[in-house]
This record gives structure tokens, C-alpha cells and sequence, in this order.
């Protein structure tokens, strides 16, 4: 009678299958990986890709430029604003607004 599997065969039949989830996982990543690189070099030679230098952190971000896509501001590689200005415009008018806060 094979009867309840053990604690320890159970155990064996987790830890299979997180490594096939993780390994699963991987090949998406990769997957995605290669069709966002496709995307990128075909928008590229499309003369679509828009290349910024990042005001804050200097790192360069190239995004594409297309009619109906909406594009973030924000740093892929720093989370802040690509353009400091517009950034710095923000925290300017917060810190005034503190300031009228604590007068009161
Ligand atoms: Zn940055």
C-alpha cells in the first residue's frame, strides 16, 4: 500500500516545483527580454527612438517616439524627472506651500 506520501516526499515535491516555476519564470524573462530588444532596434532603424540624457542622474534613456504613446518622464534608472527643471519646478511650489502652512 503506497498510503499518504511522507512529509519528506512532499517536501521533494515542493521544492521541484519551485525550481520548474523558476525556471519558467527565467525563460519568460528572456522571452521578453528579446522581444523588447527587437521592438527597440526595429523602432531605432525606424528613426522612432528619442535618446535623453538624464538631467539628474546622467544616464541615457532611450525611449521610443510614437504618435499614440504617452511617455513617462520619469528616470528608468533613478526614478526622478529626465528633465530637472520641470522637477525642481514641483518641489519649488511644495516647499511654498509648507511655508504658508506653518505661517497660520
Ligand atoms: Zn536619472
Amino acid at each position: 500500500m503506497s498510503g499518504k506520501p511522507t512529509v519528506k516526499q512532499m517536501q521533494g515535491e515542493v521544492a521541484e516545483l519551485k525550481n520548474e516555476l523558476s525556471q519558467f519564470a527565467n525563460a519568460l524573462v528572456q522571452e521578453v527580454m528579446k522581444h523588447n530588444t527587437l521592438i527597440y532596434a526595429l523602432l531605432n532603424d525606424m528613426g522612432k527612438m528619442e535618446k535623453i540624457i538624464c538631467e539628474n542622474c546622467g544616464e541615457e534613456v532611450a525611449r521610443p517616439v510614437l504618435k499614440d504613446l504617452e511617455n513617462n518622464d520619469d528616470c528608468p534608472s533613478c526614478g526622478k524627472s529626465l528633465f530637472i527643471t520641470k522637477q525642481a519646478d514641483l518641489e519649488d511650489l511644495s516647499y511654498i506651500a509648507d511655508l504658508n502652512d506653518n505661517e497660520e
